[in-house]
């Protein structure tokens, strides 16, 4: 894809030859008249590089470059300024002004492509630390084993839930989920045969809600979902279905014994479901406890079960 240049430059002669050089170098020219035109394009178009003209009606290129750089963009604009104001005093003002380089008119065409080629490195750049910044991001949100969201995001997410549905007196439910007697799978099968089953059961989850439900990993083997707009009732409902369809899931393993062979394995979780009483006031905290509470219900009343505060 060609890269989008805008020039902006009052002198129509001028325009025409700038404008002509860029085509010829393989850039995607948009033309603006005065820096009050070139600010409007900017906003409409995501356009990265600038070549401006110093000296123009209504707004002129130092003006626009300080518009520009005291403005919140989406990326970093790269500027050159094309003037044929000579001097050091008037090449440090531009570059004070924001500017990343200077060029004097008449420029020669193989120095202005070496110019953009800079700018081209630096933009390049920009775009790879952004895309290391945003995978970061990704990574700092999420657990590494099963790909859904950690406990830190689950739970910023689930106050702001929390919040939305007080106030609109709204439903709001979760489920904390944990793995029977998972210490024996990893003790039978080995750990690897554990992550497996993890791995499984953030699928069967995912699998099960709606684009505004949100899952967690909570802990070691303990998963949480948020549930917005939904009533303890349904919740319950959810929190069934996800139990048979552990339950009924089988994982494959290979045993080395005597003689090596495949087998299967099943796991079985229990649940507990906790929801806002609608038009009270409760802390995320008190939620999260009470979802606790009926999963230790659930184990103590024999474990592979459901239980939800009444
Ligand atoms: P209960 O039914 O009471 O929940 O028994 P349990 O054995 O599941 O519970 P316990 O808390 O005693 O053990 C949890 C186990 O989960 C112990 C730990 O080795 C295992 N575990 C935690 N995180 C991971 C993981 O990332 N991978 C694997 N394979 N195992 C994990
Ligand atoms: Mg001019
Ligand atoms: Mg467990
Ligand atoms: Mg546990």
């Amino acid at each position: 894809m060609k890269m989008e240049v805008l020039i902006v430059e009052d002198d129509p002669i001028s325009l025409k030859l700038l404008s002509r050089t860029l085509s010829q170098l393989d850039y995607d020219v948009i033309e603006a008249k005065n820096g009050v035109e070139a600010w409007k394009i900017l906003q409409q178009h995501s356009i990265r590089l600038v070549i401006t003209d110093w000296v123009m009606p209504e707004m002129d290129g130092i003006a626009l470059t300080r518009m520009i750089r005291e403005t919140e963009l989406t990326g970093y604009i790269y500027i050159i300024i094309l003037t044929s104001r000579q001097g050091i005093e008037n090449l440090v003002d531009g570059l004070d002004a924001g500017a990343d380089d200077y060029l004097l008119k008449p420029f020669n065409p193989k120095e202005l492509r070496a110019r953009l080629r800079i700018g081209a490195r630096v933009l390049d750049l920009e775009q790879r630390l952004k895309g290391a910044y945003e995978r970061m991001f990704e990574l700092a949100m999420h657990d590494e084993l099963t790909g859904l969201w950690n406990r830190r995001a689950f739970y910023s997410h689930a106050q702001a839930e929390l919040e939305r549905s007080e106030r609109l007196k709204h439903p709001l439910s979760i489920i904390l989920l944990d793995i029977d007697h998972f210490k024996l799978v990893n003790d039978q099968y080995g750990h690897l045969v554990g992550d497996r089953a993890l791995i499984m059961i953030a699928e069967t989850v995912s699998k099960n809600l709606r684009s505004y439900d949100r899952a967690g990993r909570w802990g070691g083997e303990e998963f949480i979902i948020l549930l917005p707009e939904t009533t303890s009732n349904i919740a319950v409902e959810i929190a069934e279905r996800l139990r048979l369809q552990v339950m009924q899931a089988r994982l494959p393993v290979h045993v080395e014994d005597q003689i090596e062979f495949d087998s299967e394995m099943h796991v079985e979780i229990s649940l507990g479901v906790a929801s806002l009483p609608l038009g009270m006031k409760i802390t995320l905290d008190n939620l999260f406890n009470s979802a606790d509470e009926m999963l230790y219900r659930a184990k103590g009343q024999g474990r592979n079960q459901v239980c939800y505060r009444t």
